[in-house]
């Protein structure tokens, strides 16, 4: 609770992979995710309502009484549990985390089983180990961001990149719980614009599930979509949330940079990094 209170969202993941319990209530009654709404925490309330514990990775990777079953690694229901239990939604966030841990396309089968069963981020994650298996040429982690460089594609003149828009629009027609209350949210939400318009589709989404405070309070990393992102572009204010993530988007935004200054993202003055931090930090990619 007082993890919530304080606007802490690693400080009550950690609490809640140890087991605190969401349901506990103080003595007015209120659990903590209501103390962290109550207080505008929304990423505090979103973490406490999401968490997924290791154990239920576990006994979906090792179901009880199946002792036929394969034994997989700590490593791969760690991973999993990471990739499950954060509120990271964006697809090139979540590629990075596959690329880190590039073990989890042995077992694939199993690895897509569990997170459907646990839940719905899957397309991306699914349409990542279809596209790595087709570069067969390549090692697991270069293939995957050059997957993640795939829907970074962008080009002058469209509001949105591409790419992502769709995927995430086409995530969102074939999920699977078409009758619940954050389907219409998710829903209605996305009408508010066509593809290839802006609002894109993941400020869409985060809208939809994360709330509208959320999406008016942050800056989300150009990249990866990461809550909070603190560079920015000196000359078209774009913001990254670290040197990673504006190398993997370079040589696609060097393109559309002084474009995109023209088009008037709207981000407060300071938080820019200098031009000449950033090409000392460019200096180095080779491609
Ligand atoms: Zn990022
Ligand atoms: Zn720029």
């Amino acid at each position: 609770m007082f993890a919530a209170l304080a606007g802490k969202p690693e400080l009550c993941k950690l609490l809640m992979d140890h087991g605190a319990r969401s349901y506990s209530t103080n003595s007015i009654g209120k659990t903590a995710s209501e103390l962290a709404a109550f207080v505008g925490q929304h990423e505090c309330v979103s973490i406490i309502n999401n968490h997924i514990s290791i154990d239920e990775v576990e006994s979906y990777l090792h179901p009880k009484g199946e002792n036929s079953e394969e034994k997989f690694p700590q490593e791969l229901a760690d991973f999993i549990h990471a990739m499950c239990s954060s509120n990271v939604i964006h697809p090139v966030a979540l590629i990075m985390k596959l690329s880190s841990y590039p073990d989890a396309l042995k077992y694939k089968k199993k690895t897509l089983y569990v997170v459907d069963r646990i839940f719905e981020k899957q397309l991306s994650l699914r349409d990542t180990v279809k596209f790595v298996e087709s570069k067969s040429d390549k090692a697991p982690k270069e293939a995957a961001l050059l997957y993640a460089k795939y829907l970074l594609q962008w080009e002058e003149d469209q509001a949105v990149r591409p790419n992502i828009d769709s995927l995430l629009r086409s995530a969102l027609a074939s999920f699977p719980y078409q009758h619940t209350l954050l389907f219409e949210t998710l829903a209605k939400v996305m009408s508010r614009s066509k593809p290839g318009e802006r609002p894109g589709a993941y400020e869409n989404i985060v809208q939809g599930i994360f709330g509208q405070r959320l999406l008016a309070l942050s800056q989300f990393c150009s990249t990866c979509g990461a809550v909070g992102a603190k560079k920015r572009c000196p000359v078209c204010k774009l913001s990254y949330c670290s040197q990673e993530c504006q190398k993997l988007d370079w040589a696609v935004h060097k393109k559309v940079c002084s474009w995109l200054a023209t088009q008037n993202l709207s981000v407060s003055p300071r938080d820019t990094i200098s031009l000449d931090e950033i090409q000392a930090q460019l200096a180095d990619i080779t491609e």
